[in-house]
């Protein structure tokens, strides 16, 4: 048929029958299956069956199945969305991974406003490459009110304002995930008006291993992080250090549930990193949690796991996200040498797996270059 390469692919929307699929027109968004997918010469139509799962639909809502239908002109179908054509104003997203990533994390934010989940879930479709400030900031402030955090013993649930990460701006980040925000606010904690390196200890070494200046610059160049405990930890025992590796294995399993849960698979859906970077034992744990197949991950500590870097990669949202592992770069890993030695090694691995050059501004990711104004103030609110 001629022109037949720019109109939708039947077979790729015939293959979801009976799907598991997310939704989305105007003021709804639900979980639903899709059945009854019809494709001819003029048209498309199928029926959406919605599924009473928490989280989605703005109130009142029906249950009721209904039918769509689009002309073939316009509309678009590739392996994981379908969309209508100018007149058929609605979206729907597929993918096992994706539903199954998606549909806790509506759950989660089940007693919140449904204009704000609607925002979130927006935030967490592989589409558009965008990442508005609203969703992240909504993300941030739910972590700084989360009652299971702030009545964690393990933790010190304070850090003084701006402590959490700016919005990522847009999708495909390289993600490097550390452990645990220092008491005296960490990475993301800069002053308003002056981006220096300042204080923080891991960001600090970071730089250096990077060879940026400053956060403005490592934003710029394509990168992120995220802490994977979202409080500092508190001193555990006399003399003991605060750290992951010093907490009983049983906290380590209980915080690291709860982070995954409540707060990393959010975070990570929304910013749908092109790789990841676990530095430290509590992100290598979490990244095993987070993995749709955790078995294609080795077993052991980031001394061992870090072996396989180059050939690791955890399953998620319905993506591939290939994943390095080393130690986290602060002073008392990097003053002894064979550690150092080690973490350079694993940066280099990990930058050059991707390609990333420090000189280019524009690392190449998807999507448009990101605004150049951090937004330190709402970010942190
Ligand atoms: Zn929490």
């Amino acid at each position: 048929m001629p022109g037949a390469t720019s109109l939708p692919n039947e077979s790729a929307l015939s293959r979801r029958e009976g799907e598991e699929c997310i939704y989305i027109e105007g003021d709804a968004f639900v979980h639903a299956i899709i059945r009854d997918i019809s494709v001819t010469d003029e048209s498309i139509s199928a029926e959406i069956c919605p599924r009473d799962s928490s989280g989605f639909r703005p109130p009142g809502a029906t249950l009721q199945p209904w039918k769509i239908g689009t002309r073939r002109e316009g509309a678009g179908v590739t392996s994981d969305e379908f969309h209508g054509g100018p007149y058929a104003p609605w979206s729907i997203y597929f993918g096992e991974g994706l539903v199954a990533a998606i549909v806790p994390i509506m759950a989660e934010l089940e007693g919140h406003g449904w204009l704000w989940r609607k925002a979130a879930l927006r935030a967490l479709l592989p589409t558009p490459g965008i990442v508005s400030d609203g969703p992240w900031r909504g993300i941030q402030t739910r972590l700084d009110r989360c009652a299971v955090c702030l009545r964690e013993t393990c933790f010190v649930p304070s850090l003084p304002g701006h402590s959490r990460p700016w919005s990522p701006s847009r999708k495909g980040r390289l993600l490097l995930v550390s452990e645990a925000p220092p008491e005296s606010g960490g990475f993301w904690h800069v002053s308003q008006h002056k981006d220096s390196t300042g204080e923080d200890d891991l960001r600090t070494q970071l730089f250096k291993l990077l060879g940026l200046d400053a956060v403005g610059s490592f934003m710029a160049s394509g990168l992120f992080l995220i802490q994977t405990l979202k409080w500092p930890l508190a001193a555990t025992r006399k003399g003991a250090g605060r750290s992951f590796n010093h907490l009983r294995s049983v906290d380590q399993a209980r915080l690291t549930e709860h982070a995954v849960t409540a707060h990393l698979r959010q975070e990570i859906l929304t910013i749908a990193p092109a790789g990841i970077l676990a530095m430290g034992n509590a992100a290598l744990a979490a990244c095993r949690a987070i993995s749709q197949d955790p078995a294609g991950l080795p077993n052991g500590r980031v001394e061992k796991a870090r072996e396989a870097n180059g050939r690791l990669s955890i399953r998620y949202g319905g993506r591939e996200i290939p994943l390095d592992v080393t130690l986290l770069p602060v002073g008392q890993n990097m003053r002894l040498s064979n550690r150092a030695i080690i973490i350079r090694q694993d940066f280099d691995s990990f930058l050059r797996r991707h390609a990333w050059d420090p000189r280019k501004r524009s690392w190449p990711y998807s999507g448009p270059a990101p605004a150049d104004t951090p937004h330190t103030e709402e970010a942190a609110q």
